[in-house]
């Protein structure tokens, strides 16, 4: 089966009627477009997991806290449509603003405050502190995009770790669907790899790979026996801050009991997170300390020479 296009999301939810009604589980990417490997590798786990795959692409202005972000965010439809084509996703869906909330819009082309999807415990703190707004952005049109394709399962990537908290409670309000969360997607650099890498310099691109060594260092210091979140965020902080980057913090969460409120006492079941910017450009990235598999570590970071254990 060829790649579907679909420009309208009455046209994909009419295609996923019709597969459901025929027996087709459908496994569903929702997406910003500009795809990368890291977008891909979602696509292929949900072709080995459903009979049939469907891609949304729409970069969602409701998730935006600022304008710039938001204008500068890269476009690539045709890109995106040969990706898909070439891994063997079944469809892809784009829509407007318009389309997707179709008369519930005000005068200005906004959607009314009370018609917004509150996110939830997975909003509180970090991403959530930094970018106001953006959570409930992300639930309102992850559970629009549900209402479309009423997936059997859904796939989001742990890079945007606060993210998949907030739809897996978006997805256990509606009772459906599975979440499904997928490994980080790396540059050989340690970088994880983010649309969102296109608009760094050559220079930068190498800097950025101190959020990946930052985590890499705390994942280090956790397999040494250390169990304070405030040691393992202060050595995050120091090759950061050695990198030059804007830092917006370097934290460490208990990932199951998730709070607002910096950890105190020893760290059970915990996830670092960093967010910098290096410029015009905001990169997050995450690893989970307590699944800490040596080679996964070594994933993290090419380490710098002589710094490859924290002092
Ligand atoms: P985006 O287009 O940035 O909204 O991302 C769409 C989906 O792809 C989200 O679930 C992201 O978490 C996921 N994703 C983005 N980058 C990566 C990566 N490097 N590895 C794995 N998943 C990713």
């Amino acid at each position: 089966m060829s790649l579907v296009e679909l420009e309208s999301p009455s046209a994909a939810a009419e295609w996923c009627r019709e597969q459901r009604t025929a027996g087709k589980s459908i496994g569903f990417i929702p997406t910003m477009g500009a795809l990368h490997a890291g977008h891909l590798s979602l696509v292929e786990r949900a072709l080995e997991e459903n009979d049939l795959v469907a891609v949304s692409v729409f970069v969602n202005p409701l998730q935006f806290d600022e304008a710039s972000d938001l204008a500068h965010y890269p476009r690539d439809w045709s890109g995106d449509v040969a990706q898909l084509a070439g891994v063997g996703a079944h469809m892809v869906f784009t829509g407007t603003l318009e389309q997707f909330f179709a008369g519930e819009l005000d005068r200005e082309g906004r959607l009314d405050e009370g018609r917004l999807v509150a996110a939830g415990a997975g909003a509180l703190g970090l991403e959530g502190a930094c970018r106001h707004g953006h959570f409930d952005g992300v639930a309102t049109i992850v559970d629009r995009l549900f209402d479309v394709v009423g997936p059997n399962r859904a796939y989001f990537g742990q890079k945007d770790f606060q993210q998949c908290l907030v739809v897996e409670e978006v997805a256990r309000r509606r009772g459906a669907p599975e979440v499904v969360v997928c490994p980080i997607s790396r540059e050989a650099s340690g970088l994880a790899r983010s649309s969102r890498n296109e608009r760094l310099s050559a220079a930068d691109r190498e800097r950025a790979a101190c959020l990946s060594r930052s985590l890499s260092q705390a994942a280090h210091l956790w397999q040494d026996g250390e169990r304070d979140a405030s040691k393992l965020e202060s050595v995050m902080r120091l090759e950061l801050e050695s990198a030059g980057v804007d830092i917006e913090y370097a934290a460490v969460r208990e990932r199951r009991s998730w709070s607002a409120q910096a950890c105190v006492g020893e760290l059970r079941d915990a996830v670092a997170l960093v967010a910098a910017r290096l410029g015009e450009v905001r990169l997050i990235d995450n690893h989970i300390l307590s699944e800490c598999a040596p080679q996964e570590r070594e994933a993290l970071a090419s380490p710098i020479p002589g710094r490859e254990r924290p002092a």
